[in-house]
């Protein structure tokens, strides 16, 4: 039925003629492309001017758009990666190391060849099927039973099984079903004789890759064993594939996972799931409105053309409970290599196979990821930077960097050391470095327009503490815990936040009551918890405390902990809310310059806490010149280098009493 007019008619037939030209040249799965070609047939047979028609031609036309088999080639020279990561990273010794190890793991894997283990009663199949097998460049062994298969099967790895299904004892029924529990991953092909064609059928429903049937037909043989390793391989390849880059904001993971891209050879693609508010933004809108579009893990990779680019899924960490839909079976569907081969993003409508992609997940918390996406990860972690690594990355890697962005090639301003230092402590308070590129960058942006505008800077301009002060303003951040005295009721705890170690300040005071207790500032609920339990701690040891017996009867507590931008949570200050209380009920001042982290439980003991390395980092920017750390946490120590542990005094203890004699000046 056709009821537009004849120049639409012919507009509208060449658009189709084309998108079938399109549609073949596209190198779709032959499912696909079946289901793209009955849509241009509809298509075809309605009137342009309908919405479904607009609709259905760009859909088409999107579909036709994606690098179904358009891949780059990936380099796995690993002295060449090595380079890359060197040249673009200052230290990050372990962590280049891990992913080089990754990449190393990468090549073997595609070095391999293909193990296959031929089962048949029959000598003369066997034969047949060694001879064609071997010929294709696989690895072949053979069994004649299947006692035997199942001895092959328990000593070596294979990626295909190719097994008579009739065999007298143990037969391909019970083969398939053996591997289906024990090697999953490996691939099962039956062999059937004419009778046997709906045991076939059974077997596949049981989990066999496919069969093939005797006598045996050269061709079908090829192809079938070709796609049953294709299948193997992809889920190979994937295994595993999904990094977790874990760590403070501003510590090289964006940095590191587009050198990643660019040592292997790949397109680099970031999308950042913080800010994402429904799971469609991950797996599309369904095609029904104008309008309607795919995911931004689609869109991406028709954007960069490529089926495999690198992939970084920012803030994995930070997709929460406002989602809208379920924003973790979402993603487990595009990182699970068991499902992510046959993708289905919603506008798509149709399996897209996201096997190759390289996935690389950031998170500032690990243990905000859902523990689902979680295990399917190989977690990699950043830490912060100490002050002596911030200076020489700087100098190394951001200064130059910014003078080139902005253009200063000709009057390349020289910044000193102690310039970069003072940067740092007086305008940054970080553990990445995110900020002091910020600071650099403004810096070098103030000098393009002197330059520019009064023809200053002809001569190269040197920037000392004095220019900092001069370009940049005053000082941004005081040193708190240093530049002020003891005080009754205030310790100073070690924290660990989203954006790193920090430093707070625990504050308790007392007033006329009745035994209340009342928390107010940035606490979460487990911080409300160490308080309550400190309290308990106190009121039942009071008396070697030296605190009065009828204290309570006659006082409210407040504890406050000052609001910073983040809100803090954890049980790790537990020790500084014990220690605040015993300073304020005794009414001895606690030494600020020691700053504390541990757990408390009810009967005193110190429990260890996560985090140490960012929390020392931290004391270090506060200047502050001794800790105390739970004695458990020892062993963190060890691992950390000299640099990070140099010039401050670290106590580890075992319990409050221990702490108390440290912090409470008597
Ligand atoms: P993240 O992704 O962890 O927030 P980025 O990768 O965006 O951090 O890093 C912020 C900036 O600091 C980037 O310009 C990056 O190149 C630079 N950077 C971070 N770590 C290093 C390092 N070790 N060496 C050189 N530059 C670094």
């Amino acid at each position: 039925m056709k009821f537009f007019k004849k120049s639409e008619d012919t507009e509208q037939a060449a658009k189709i003629e084309d998108l079938g030209r399109m549609i073949d040249a596209a190198g779709m799965p032959p499912d696909v492309k079946k289901i793209a070609e009955q849509e241009l047939e509809t298509l075809s047979r309605i009137s342009p001017s309908s919405a479904e028609y607009t609709i259905g031609i760009t859909y088409i036309d999107y579909l036709v758009g994606m690098p179904w088999n358009k891949k780059t080639e990936d380099n796995l020279d690993i002295s060449r990666a090595e380079k890359i990561l060197n040249k673009e990273h200052y230290g990050l010794h372990k962590i280049k190391e891990r992913i080089l190890e990754h990449l190393s793991v990468k090549v073997l894997r595609a070095a391999r060849k293909p193990h296959i283990l031929v089962v048949d009663d029959e000598e003369i199949a066997r034969k047949n099927l060694t001879h064609i097998l071997a010929k294709e460049n696989y690895e072949v062994a053979t069994a004649s039973n299947g006692e035997e298969a199942l001895k092959e099967l328990g000593s070596s790895e294979f990626d295909v099984v190719i097994t008579d299904l009739k065999m007298p004892g143990i037969d391909g029924m019970e083969i398939l079903e053996k591997i289906k529990t024990k090697n999953p991953d490996t691939k099962v092909i039956m062999i059937t004789g004419y009778a046997t064609v709906p045991s076939a059928v059974e077997a596949m429903q049981k989990g066999a890759f496919n069969y093939i049937s005797k006598p045996f037909k050269l061709d079908e043989v090829r192809t079938t064993m070709k796609n049953a390793l294709e299948k193997k391989m992809q889920m190979r390849s994937a295994r595993g594939s999904v990094l977790c880059f874990a760590g403070p904001p501003g510590t090289g993971k964006t940095s590191m996972g587009r050198a990643i891209a660019t040592a292997l050879g790949r397109k680099f693609v970031r999308i950042s799931l913080g800010g994402m508010k429904d799971e469609a933004e991950i797996r599309g809108h369904r095609r029904t409105y104008v309008g309607a579009k795919p995911g931004r893990i689609i869109e991406e990779i028709r954007r960069v053309e490529s089926a495999n680019p690198v992939i970084m899924l920012d803030e994995i960490d930070k997709i929460g409970q406002d989602f809208k839909g379920d924003p973790a079976s979402a993603l487990l569907e595009v990182l699970d290599p068991e499902q992510n081969h046959s993708f289905v993003d919603h506008y798509l409508d149709v399996p897209f196979d996201l096997s190759s992609v390289m996935f690389i997940v950031t998170a500032n918390v690990i243990h905000n990821i859902p523990s689902p996406l979680r295990d399917r990860m190989e977690v990699i972690e950043f830490s912060g930077y100490t002050q002596e690594e911030k200076t020489r990355i700087a100098m190394q890697f951001l200064i130059p960097k910014q003078i080139k962005e902005k253009g200063l090639y000709e009057h390349q301003p020289s910044f000193t050391e102690e310039a970069v230092y003072k940067i740092i402590q007086e305008y940054t308070h970080e553990a990445g470095i995110r900020n002091l590129e910020r600071k650099i960058a403004s810096i070098c942006r103030k000098i393009a327009r002197e330059l520019v505008q009064h023809g200053k800077g002809l001569e190269p301009v040197e920037i000392t503490p004095k220019a900092v002060e001069r370009y940049l303003g005053r000082r941004k951040y005081h040193f708190e815990v240093i530049e002020e005295g003891n005080r009754v009721g205030v310790t100073t705890s070690l924290v660990l936040t989203e954006a790193g170690g920090d430093i707070i300040f625990v504050e308790a005071v007392k007033m006329k009551g009745k035994k209340g207790l009342i928390l107010t500032g940035s606490m979460g609920d487990v911080m409300r918890e160490s308080a309550q339990t400190a309290l308990s701690y106190i009121r039942s040891n009071a008396g070697s405390l030296g605190i009065p017996e009828d204290f309570f009867e006659h006082y409210d507590i407040h504890i406050h902990i000052p609001a910073g931008s983040i809100q803090k949570d954890g049980p790790s200050a537990g020790l500084a809310i014990v220690t605040a209380l015993v300073s304020l009920m005794t009414g001895q001042p606690a030494i600020r310059g020691i700053a504390m982290t541990g757990e408390i439980t009810l009967t005193g003991r110190i429990l260890p806490v996560g985090g140490i390395k960012e929390k020392i980092l931290a004391a270090r920017r506060a200047r502050v010149k001794a800790i105390i750390i739970p004695a458990k946490n020892s062993m963190d120590l060890e691992e950390l280098s000299d640099d990070i542990k140099m010039d401050i005094d670290v106590h580890p203890v075992d319990n409050i009493n221990e702490a108390i004699d440290l912090v409470i000046s008597k």
